[in-house]
């Protein structure tokens, strides 16, 4: 017992040792070295996915690859209210086939995708009323920190739509790089809450807070 007490002891102030040495061990440092892959799925048009190879590199100032279309996973494939794709899935699927020399990958496409809200995460109990969130259609999804996130331009309609489809972008990548949703109302990383008014009322900025997290510099 005395050893297994001291054994505990140990690995407690080693995790200790390790937050007070990397208290940000959350964030990954992105610099000019980062290589972000851009993955398109089925029809999703080259020209957005170019754009976005461009915003992506000039807002995060990362290295951007554009990747050959794929299709859909079938397994991402739902039919509960309507013809969707679960978004954890995907995620799942990008971070697993993700090339080696690639940091990160976000996944682009013009299907609706969905995740399931959770009023209790640990709990598995879904937000009520849960008809609507078992199966709640959502703009983006990304792993906090991760490799991979998934945006999906269904939802985003003509107004606005490039600089609505720019910021989910840089949001989910965000969340790749260990951001969490920010209080900062100047900031892309707080929560859309449901609303994509929240998306249009923001600039594409980081605030002060983010940027320092994961090293971002002004050029
Ligand atoms: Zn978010
Ligand atoms: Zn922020």
């Amino acid at each position: 017992m005395k050893k297994y007490f001291t054994l505990f002891s140990a690995t407690v102030f080693l995790i200790m040792v390790a937050l007070i040495i990397y208290p940000n061990f959350r964030y990954k440092v992105i610099t000019e070295e980062t290589f972000v892959a851009i993955q398109p799925f089925g029809e999703f048009s080259t020209k957005e996915a170019k754009m976005m190879q461009q915003e992506i590199s000039d807002f995060y100032h990362v290295n951007v690859t554009l990747l050959k279309p794929i299709e859909l996973p079938k397994n991402a494939y739902i039919n509960v209210k309507s013809s969707r794709y679960r978004a954890d899935t995907l995620i799942r699927f990008l971070r697993k086939n993700i090339d080696s020399n690639y940091d990160f990958v976000i996944g682009l496409t013009d299907k609706d995708i969905s995740t399931t809200k959770y009023s209790n995460k640990s709990t598995k109990t879904i937000k009520e009323p849960s008809y609507k969130y078992a199966d709640w259609g959502i703009f983006g999804l990304g792993f906090m920190p991760g490799k991979s996130c998934i945006v999906s331009t269904y939802r985003l309609k003509e107004k606005n739509f490039r600089s609505r489809f720019i910021k989910i972008c840089c949001h989910e990548l965000g969340h790749n790089f260990g951001l969490p949703h920010c209080f900062d109302t100047t900031c892309i990383m707080q929560d859309a809450a449901e609303t994509i008014k929240t998306i249009d009322n923001v600039q594409l900025n980081l605030c002060n807070s983010c940027k320092k997290k994961v090293g971002y510099h002004e050029y």
